[in-house]
């Protein structure tokens, strides 16, 4: 550090118009004033001109020791600031003086303060550059203030110049190199005074609030039981990168059956046992240019800077051979195996990162319906199927905000004759078609993005309350018949179905022996509350139906076990009921076993006359099917029952 040659006297003013500054906030009268005693400047409290007499001649002993000046009414406390004793601050004498408070506020105070020159050269330097950084005013007079920030933080140096010569001011915050070389974070006030070529600054130890604010951030953006970035750094890098064209590829993995360790093991050990995971992925995948992290729950992704659909390929058969080799957690050995979906960003104009992330979902979501343990790459078809959900999704939440979601009716009746004794709910979505027709669509187009939506209870009260009025309506005029309503396992997981079911049946006032529930083996099977719920319903009245009898389990076990009245045997036995002898001795056995056991029999599906004397031969009560009725609309159903005349079903 070469020493400066000593300060001008114009460098020697300068300071003054740092004076000024404090000068304002002392909270009293105060004045600068010159060796004669005359205002150079004075701050709000006090009320004279500059270049008025403040001081009567006779106080004006300049020592640096002098104490009191006392004029015709007052009495001045005045301490000269600077060595040759030409600027002297008189403040109004009080107890609590406004010496006490400068010298508080410049000297030993916490503040740094600075004046350097245009080309960054220190010239003044307070006590508080000593304590903080542990420079000495000799140390740091003359040298380059730059030259005591780390390098990474001089290229802020244009910027904060370019501030100053512009608008006089600047606000930057830095790091300085204290004298034992670690790092003080200084918050800094600068302002520019291009008359006098100088910058007046004041700056503020930050570096606690600073480590704070780091710490915060580093919160923000990891997870706490892995430390690894989260979804919001996640996302951040992925735009970046998305941004700078780099071609990320995503992999998404998510844990197969990792519930069943949750709900098996209990949460510590599953707790566990995603910090193992999480510890290898990321070793398996160390690179610069990757990042791993985990979304929450056991999605976990790894991003790759600048990788193609092989890469990508590549680096998920290391992490499926990687973590062939088990776990073992709290004294337990756990095979982890998971689904990963693909989606590489240079196979197609670069996305949003949220869009590709979800393009990677949808792939991993696609490798557990293909059968977990594998990987899939999210390609144009996947990309058709999740628009299909979307636009579905979007459609069926307007759908239900606008009475779109309707109910038709499929008639149950007794062979021989033909009559009608129950009637099937089934919902339809009357969707806008493009042409603005209406298109009416079944539950295949739909039920299943409603139920991933989780908009099935919404649909299911639909049809509940829609249904059981029509059928407490026609009750009233007459002609009671068995209602059969679908339930979903996830309305009966809702926790408020049965409250629900009861307050319809109260407001509908109909009877409930006449409800039969339908719900088929998987539901009762994949839903811890349904077996309480099932007999919940039977204490009040209610029958149960066991629906598409014949797919699945097919447990003949069941019709003993369950709660159930009523077997609804599938299509798919009706279909082969004629040319198939031993579906028919089967079905003839099934029939049988039901009678045993008080359970009634429908038939599913049936659509020739063939399959009708079929199933009457096997002994079949009661049949569904296109042969007798088709689901139709209520005043159609109306019209069936008698209950309304032709002219009147078309009016409606
Ligand atoms: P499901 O309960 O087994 O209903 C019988 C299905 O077979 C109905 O299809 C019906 O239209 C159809 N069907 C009846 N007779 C014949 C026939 O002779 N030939 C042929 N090919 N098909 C026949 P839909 O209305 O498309 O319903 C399909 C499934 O959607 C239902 O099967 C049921 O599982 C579900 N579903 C319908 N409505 C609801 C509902 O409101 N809630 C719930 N959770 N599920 C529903
Ligand atoms: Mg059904
Ligand atoms: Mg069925």
């Amino acid at each position: 550090m070469a020493p400066e040659p000593p300060p001008t006297a114009e460098a020697m003013a300068t300071p003054l118009r740092m004076w000024s500054v404090m000068l304002d906030a002392l909270p009293m009268p105060a004045a600068l004033v010159d060796a004669q005693g005359f205002v150079l400047d004075t701050n709000r409290w006090l009320d004279v001109d500059d270049g008025e007499a403040l001081l009567q001649p006779a106080n004006q002993e300049v020592t640096p020791d002098l104490r009191f000046g006392v004029d015709s009414t007052s009495r001045w406390r005045v301490r000269s600031l600077d060595e040759s004793a030409t600027v002297l601050l008189a403040t109004a004498e009080r107890e609590d003086t406004g010496d006490h408070l400068l010298r508080r506020f410049f000297s030993s105070g916490d503040a740094l303060f600075v004046v350097y020159d245009q080309r960054g050269r220190i010239i003044q330097s307070n006590a508080a550059w000593e304590n903080l950084l542990g420079y000495s005013h000799d140390d740091v007079f003359g040298v380059d203030s730059w030259t005591l920030l780390p390098e990474e933080d001089q290229r802020l140096r244009q910027t904060v110049e370019a501030e100053l010569r512009e608008s006089g001011r600047s606000e930057p915050t830095f790091r300085m190199r204290t004298i034992d070389g670690s790092f003080r974070l200084v918050r800094w006030a600068l302002q520019y005074d291009t008359s006098v070529g100088r910058c007046f600054g004041v700056g503020r130890d930050v570096t606690e609030e600073g480590r704070i604010t780091a710490d915060l951030e580093r919160r923000a953006y990891t997870d706490e039981l892995t430390s690894l970035p989260n979804r919001a750094m996640l996302l951040k890098k992925l735009d970046s990168w998305l941004e700078q064209s780099a071609n990320p590829a995503l992999l998404f993995c998510d844990l197969d059956h990792f519930k069943v360790v949750n709900d098996s093991l209990g949460h510590q050990t599953g707790d566990t046992l995603l910090s193992a995971f999480a510890a290898r992925l990321d070793a398996l995948a160390t690179s610069n240019d990757s990042l791993v992290a985990r979304l929450g729950g056991d999605e976990f992704v790894i991003v790759l800077r600048g990788a193609d659909t092989d890469r990508a390929v590549e680096v998920a058969q290391e992490i499926f051979t990687g973590m062939h080799e088990p776990f073992t957690v709290l004294g337990r050995t756990l095979h982890v195996r998971m689904s990963i979906g693909i989606a590489v960003s240079s196979d197609h104009t670069p996305t949003t990162a949220n869009a590709l992330l979800r393009e990677a979902d949808s792939a991993a979501y696609e490798a557990k319906q293909l059968g977990r343990n594998r990987y899939v790459i999210f390609d144009e078809n996947l990309r058709a199927a999740v628009d299909r959900r979307f636009n579905v999704e979007v459609g069926l939440r307007h759908a239900l905000q606008t009475d779109r979601i309707v109910v038709h009716y499929q008639p149950m009746v007794a062979i021989p004759g033909g009559g009608i004794v129950g009637i099937e709910a089934l919902v339809r979505w009357r969707s806008e078609g493009p042409d603005g027709e209406d298109e009416l669509k079944g539950p295949d187009q739909f039920l299943d993005v409603a139920e991933e939506a989780g908009l099935l209870p919404a649909i299911g009260h639909i049809v509940l309350t829609e249904a059981m009025s029509t059928a407490a309506d026609f009750a009233r005029r007459g002609r009671t018949v068995t209602l059969s309503i679908n339930v979903s396992a996830a309305e009966l997981a809702s926790g408020d179905f049965f409250d629900r079911l009861l307050h319809t049946i109260e407001d509908t006032g109909i009877d409930p022996s006449t409800l039969l529930l339908e719900i088929t083996e998987s539901t009762v099977l994949t839903t811890e509350a349904a077996l309480p719920i099932l007999d919940r319903f039977q204490a009040v009245g209610i029958r149960l139906g066991l629906d598409d009898f014949g797919t699945g389990f097919s447990s003949l076990a069941h019709l003993r076990e369950l709660p159930i009245d009523v077997v609804k045997v599938d299509r798919s036995f009706v279909d082969d009921l004629v040319d198939d002898v031993v579906t028919r001795a089967v079905t003839g056995s099934l029939v049988d076993l039901c009678r045993a056991l008080g359970l009634e029999v429908i038939f599913e599906g049936v659509e020739s006359t063939e399959q009708a004397l079929a199933v009457e031969q096997l002994g079949g009560q009661i049949v569904q099917g296109h042969l007798f009725h088709k689901p139709m609309p209520a005043p159609e159903l109306a019209f069936r029952l008698g209950l309304a005349s032709r002219s009147e079903t078309l009016g409606r």
